[in-house]
């Protein structure tokens, strides 16, 4: 529509359509005012908007207003405004194009009416959810495509240590653990482009610079447009963001329970095999590696006699002693018992192995104290390298055993290195084996006896009973070379009561005045019914029971329990005695000699050997027969070989003395007529009997 425009504020022209809007005629406009067509609430503008134009200043106006009609309604316009001027430039008139918006303005204000209740409602829904979002255990995060966030949760405080308010600041990928950043970065970067959801775990950073686990479900919405004022659709990334570090600890306390030892913390059989294939791969690519397995000397003893917690206590310090004698790569691993193994990476040469060897037998044979208790265990140890003894893991270990073994058989507490050899021998033992239990069905064992002799009036007082076996191929076999087997495969204890039972037979048949002595392992002496055993013995033989002597080591006496003291008091009641063996070769507590009235102390043939050679051996041999007088105790001087010794012996207290100065052990049948021959000699002074 369009109207001529005013002269001097007057309609000079107008359109039919103009007429239309204002409801005026043409003639009518001709006396209506420009005042008088504005609403009193736009007037304001209109008149400056009008000024403006007249003055110069612009050469247009357009502006959205209402038109008072001659009815006295309103209605919305749209008035554009030009000026038209004469040749001298100066205005001519005013012309005005009016398009009716009413409608359009109409609808606009009944949107605004309804946004203004979608508003209200929004408002409330998202207090809502706000309100969800502020208690909800899980972290919520709203954060926009560029990372940045627009809210975070509460219980950021409580997941990472950080306030809402420093979560705002702090980017989201200095949250990140370094070995997650790239993935979880790049799923963001994704999520934004292509929207959708996705869930997965990584680590966030707390503040304290421990990371925790978290499963954490992300949705990119799309924000609706005007809800953020550009009216543009905005991409929000909306995280929910869970706590699983305990479900992650425990995961992997299952997974390390699946591959490490759980009294140790070391790793078990099954890592072990791994650590064992990357050696082989180690190996295969020019490098070499060593595996030496460890086994802890009578371990069984101590777990058997101090108990099993103890036991357990020892385990846990050799395995720490172990990784101390290791380097980084290298692999302590347990497999069971005592049962270690080491695996070493890199070495310079074969002799490294060795010293390392060499360095595990000391550290981990250092005593221990534990709960109380000072312990002295020693470790044996096989070695085999890889190259030269082999490159496969199970061949390896089975080097490193036999080579174990060996180092056993040979004395324990030392390291041995594998040679092909040895793999023969653990056959060979393992046939000693099958063939001693056929020698217990058999009985082809013979007692020996040696004389224990009274150092004073050299008279025999007492007689050791020795065990043999009488091998078919072999002939004499010597007990250090079965008793252990006997021991660790339990045939001891059979074997045990044979020679009880053998041994007071004989010594029925002796003068009343002579001693047996019989020698009773830690395993025979912990089994059941062992006292009934001893009774039945003497019961059978008529032996009296003041004239039989056991033989215990300190190893029986480990555990000073309840259990221990009431079989040697049983024992004594029965009228037996009870010598203390081998004396200074094992822990050697002088507390042993307090809980318990020994009647006699051997002390060990390894002392007495260098007697007069080493002042060390001679000032405990005294020690021990001081300690013995002193506390009535007889003390029995073990390996005496020569006059010199047994004059020394004499000089220092010692009551009795057994070897081969007297005589070596000898078959039963030998000793009546030992005994007879030889009533109070004087072994120190002139013959000693021939062997
Ligand atoms: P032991 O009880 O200390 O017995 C003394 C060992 O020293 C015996 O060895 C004996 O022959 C040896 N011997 C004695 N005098 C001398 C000497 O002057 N010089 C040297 N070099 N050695 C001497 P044997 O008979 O070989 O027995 C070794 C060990 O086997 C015994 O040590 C004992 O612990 C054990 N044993 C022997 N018989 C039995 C048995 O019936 N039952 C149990 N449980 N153990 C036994
Ligand atoms: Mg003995
Ligand atoms: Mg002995």
């Amino acid at each position: 529509m369009s109207a001529r425009p005013e002269s001097h504020g007057r309609y000079v022209l107008a359109n039919p359509a103009f007429c239309e809007i204002t409801g005026y005629s043409t003639d009518q406009l001709g006396s209506v005012m420009f005042g008088d067509l504005c609403h009193p609430d736009d007037l304001e503008t209109a008149a400056e908007m009008f000024g403006r134009l007249k003055s110069g200043a612009v050469e247009e106006t357009d502006a959205e207003l209402r038109v008072r009609r001659r009815d006295g309604s309103s209605i919305w316009v749209r008035q554009h405004r030009t000026v038209i001027e004469d040749e001298a430039g100066e205005p001519l008139f005013y012309l005005c194009h009016t398009e009716d918006v009413s409608e359009r303005r109409a609808v606009e204000a009944a949107i605004n009416v309804a946004r203004g209740i979608a508003d209200d409602a929004l408002r409330e829904s998202e207090e809502r959810y706000r309100l969800l979002a502020d208690y909800a255990a899980d972290m919520i995060v709203c954060a926009r495509a560029d990372r940045t966030r627009s809210y975070v949760s509460p219980s950021c405080l409580r997941m990472l240590g950080y306030t809402p308010a420093e979560m705002m600041e702090l980017d989201f990928s200095t949250f990140l653990h370094p070995d997650d950043k790239q993935r979880v970065t790049a799923d963001y970067g994704q999520l934004v482009q292509r929207g959708g959801a996705v869930t997965h775990t990584y680590r966030l950073r707390h503040k304290d610079g421990g990371y925790v686990w978290v499963e954490a479900h992300w949705v990119a919405t799309l924000v609706a447009p005007f809800a953020d004022g550009t009216g543009l659709a905005n991409t929000v990334i909306v995280s929910v963001v869970r706590d699983i570090s305990e479900r992650k600890a425990a995961e992997s306390k299952i997974a390390s329970m699946a591959c490490h030892d759980a009294l140790t913390g070391l790793p078990n059989r099954v890592l072990l095999r791994e650590r064992l294939e990357e050696a082989r791969l180690f190996v295969e690519a020019g490098g070499s590696a060593a595996v030496l397995s460890v086994d802890l000397d009578n371990f069984k003893a101590v777990n058997d006699t101090l108990g099993h917690a103890i036991g357990d206590a020892l385990l846990q310090g050799v395995a720490e002693r172990l990784l101390r004698c290791v380097r980084q790569d290298d692999t302590v691993a347990r497999l069971g018992g005592d049962e270690f193994v080491v695996v070493l990476l890199g070495l310079e040469n074969p002799e490294e192995a060795a010293q390392r060897g060499q360095t595990i037998v000391d550290v981990v044979s250092e005593p221990y104290e534990l709960m109380g208790h000072q312990l002295l265990v020693g470790a044996s140890v096989g070695i085999t390298t890889s190259p030269r003894d082999g490159i496969l893991p199970d061949q390896l270990l089975k080097n490193a055993d036999f080579a174990l073994y060996r180092a056993k058989a040979e004395g324990r507490r030392a390291y041995r290195l594998f040679e092909p050899s040895m793999a023969v021998d653990r056959q060979t033992r393992l046939e000693t084996e099958g063939q001693l239990r056929a020698a217990l069905a058999d009985e082809s064992f013979r007692i020996f006896y040696q004389p224990i002799v009274n150092v004073t009036s050299g008279a025999i007082v007492g007689l050791e009973a020795l065990v043999r076996w009488q091998h078919p191929q072999r002939g004499l076999v010597y007990p250090d070379e079965f008793i252990s087997i006997a021991e660790d495969t339990g045939m001891i204890v059979r074997l045990g009561e044979w020679v009880l039972r053998g041994a007071c037979r004989h010594a029925a048949q002796w003068p009343a005045t002579i001693r047996l002595s019989v020698n009773v392992s830690p395993i025979q002496f912990r089994a059941p019914r062992f006292v009934q055993t001893v009774c039945d013995a003497l019961d059978a033989s008529g032996l009296s029971a003041d004239r039989l002597d056991l033989e215990i080591t300190e190893s029986v006496l480990l555990q000073e329990s309840a259990g221990t003291l009431a079989v040697l008091n049983e024992l004594r009641e029965l009228g037996v005695g009870i010598s203390l063996d081998d004396f200074g070769t094992g822990y050697s507590s002088l507390g042993y000699l307090r809980s318990f009235r020994f009647d006699r102390i051997k002390i060990d043939r390894s002392f007495v050997g260098d007697l007069l050679q080493r002042a060390e051996s001679e000032a405990i041999v005294r020690a021990v027969v001081g300690i013995g007088n002193a506390l009535g105790i007889a003390t029995v001087a073990e390996g005496v070989e020569t006059r010199g010794q047994l004059r020394r012996l004499r000089a220092h207290g010692c009551s009795e003395a057994q070897g081969y100065l007297f005589s070596k052990a000898r078959p039963a049948g030998e000793i009546t007529a030992l005994l007879a021959a030889s009533p109070g000699r004087n072994w120190g002074a002139s013959t000693r009997i021939s062997a």
